[in-house]
């Protein structure tokens, strides 16, 4: 198969001076300004409802930065009917020309695209530049151009045939239509949720979260000018409830292609459970959800590795990835010298808006998530159990301000070492240095999900032990490296236990799951 080889777009520097900083910073103003107000997009019209609700920069609550409209019953079943008439031309659609609108796709994300999108993700995520340009920028380029790879390499493969019989496989889109729910913390797996589902011949329902509803729009946008033809992805953002009862009780609902929580997924599921004798097919489902990742050092670790390791993996983007670093296990003869460094780092950060590229912390993403960090934070400060020995302050006036917040504990199931908090908080628990193979079975016990995970060791013994020990722990595994920052093409990524499905987002392995092949059989 002729396809361009698919590389990782390079990462821009942004740094002071450059063209892409003055680029991005017009786009921000532009975009703060506006009063945006985004449509769903049904049948390739922008249509609007009139339900709307704002939408409301993190770092600056106060801040109109425009609404999004919302779906009633009737547009939610409008999307389903025009995808479902969509599918008729789309599926039978040459391979090649559905590999060509993604790809002209991830070329206007890198190009004409890239600063607006950047600065939606920034206003509507605070995310600092740095970080968004990683995720919604390269990572969005980057899966829309290796999937088309991808795909030609599952088209490749083909059963043997003789000279009598002719064996072909033909990987058909599944029958029906694609229910894709993304979440608000990667622009790229917005984009990539309908975009994956789609180039393998499906027609999606596209519901993106409350909180990332600015760039959702450029990436619908994106879709339109690539050329994805009216009713293929249908963007509609609804009520959650009722938009997943009616989906989910349609007959031709084919599958879910989920990032989210781990609650709303086990919720689809057991609708989908519920439904089971309504749908023509048997549908796929496809979820990466939670995680409480770790980073375990063994004696022999280098203490600046492991501190850069927990300082990056733990509170780049307010510590709000899947992946995110949130609980560590620090032997005791390296935790001085580890602790020391992750002060001196914390304490160089400074916090506020993301137009200010010299803060590295930003708000978190709503007063929910807010108000849970604090009830945790507030219970550590009170606890025997535990002590905040860096951070553990917090400030709603103007945004969402939570401290990068250190806890140190010496229960090794202290709440915080268990529970999912999606902030910039991580519990570490310091271990006696001859204790380390007790402490990998306790790492193990306490994974009720399995998504990412790091060791950090020089002992080649220890990191082989640990390897086998954590084999179940962690869908992305790193061996002296943070648990976050996936990239695609290079790590597949996703995990199982409570974590999700594991069909790996940017791999073929998660394109198979949304093609249903027809075994041809000829002789002669
Ligand atoms: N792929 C991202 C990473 O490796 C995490 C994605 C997520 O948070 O869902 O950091």
């Amino acid at each position: 198969f002729n396809v361009p080889v698919a590389v990782n777009e390079p990462i821009k520097s942004y740094a002071p001076g450059t063209d892409e900083r003055e680029e991005v910073l017009e786009a921000y103003k532009e975009l703060w300004n506006a009063e945006t107000e985004v449509p769903l997009y049904i049948n390739g019209e922008a249509v609007k409802t009139g339900d709307t609700a704002r939408i409301r920069p993190p770092h600056d609550h106060n801040h109109n930065a425009g609404t999004y409209h919302r779906a009633g019953k009737k547009e939610v079943n409008d999307a389903i009917n025009t995808a479902l008439e969509a599918r008729k031309a789309w599926a039978d659609m040459p391979w090649e020309q559905r590999a060509g609108i993604f790809l002209k796709a991830a070329e206007l994300v890198a190009g004409p695209y890239r600063a607006r999108i950047n600065a939606a993700t920034m206003i509507n995520q605070s995310k600092t530049i740095f970080q968004a340009e990683i995720d919604s920028a390269c990572e969005l380029v980057d899966f829309l151009r290796f999937n088309v790879e991808f795909m030609t390499e599952i088209y490749a493969e083909q059963p043997e045939s003789t000279s009598g019989a002719w064996n072909r496989l033909e990987y058909r889109p599944l029958e029906g239509f694609v229910y894709c729910v993304s979440p608000f913390n990667f622009t790229a797996i917005a984009g990539n949720l309908p975009a994956s589902a789609a180039l393998m011949g499906n027609v999606c329902v596209w519901k993106p979260s409350d909180h990332q509803m600015l760039s959702a729009q450029v990436i619908a946008e994106v879709f339109e000018e690539a050329g994805v033809p009216a009713g293929v992805i249908n963007m509609v953002n609804a009520e959650p409830v009722m938009m997943t009862d009616i989906v989910m009780s349609h007959a031709d609902f084919a599958g879910v292609h989920f990032t989210g929580s781990t609650t709303v997924f086990k919720g689809l599921w057991s609708k989908i459970g519920e439904n089971i004798n309504t749908y023509k097919t048997y549908p796929r489902i496809v979820g990466e959800t939670g995680g409480k990742d770790f980073i375990m050092a063994h004696k022999s670790a280098v203490p600046a590795q492991v501190a850069t390791a927990i300082v990056r993996g733990a509170f780049e983007f307010q510590g709000q990835k899947c992946s995110a670093a949130s609980r560590a296990y620090i032997p005791k003869s390296i935790w001085g010298e580890v602790e020391k460094l992750i002060r001196r780092d914390v304490e160089s950060f400074k916090m506020g808006s993301p137009e200010d590229m010299s803060n590295f912390i930003t708000a978190v993403i709503h007063e929910g998530s807010f108000d849970k960090l604090a009830k945790y934070i507030d219970a550590a400060k009170e606890s025997d159990e535990a002590e905040v020995i860096i951070g553990g302050n917090y400030d709603k006036s103007k945004g969402w301000f939570v401290d990068p917040t250190v806890i140190v504990t010496d229960n090794p199931k202290y709440e915080t070492m268990e529970t999912e908090l999606f902030g910039p908080v991580i519990t570490i628990y310091i271990y006696e240095d001859d204790q380390f193979e007790e402490t990998l079975k306790l790492v193990d016990e306490t994974s009720e999900y399995a998504l990412t995970g790091s060791i950090m060791a020089q002992d080649r013994y220890a990191i082989s032990t640990a390897t086998h020990a954590l084999q179940n722990c962690a869908g992305n595994f790193y061996i002296n490296d943070k648990c976050t920052g996936a990239v695609v093409g290079q790590q597949p990524f996703g995990g199982a236990r409570a974590s999700g499905t594991n069909d790996k987002a940017g791999s073929k392995l998660n394109l198979l799951r949304w093609v249903s092949p027809r075994m041809i059989k000829e002789t002669f």
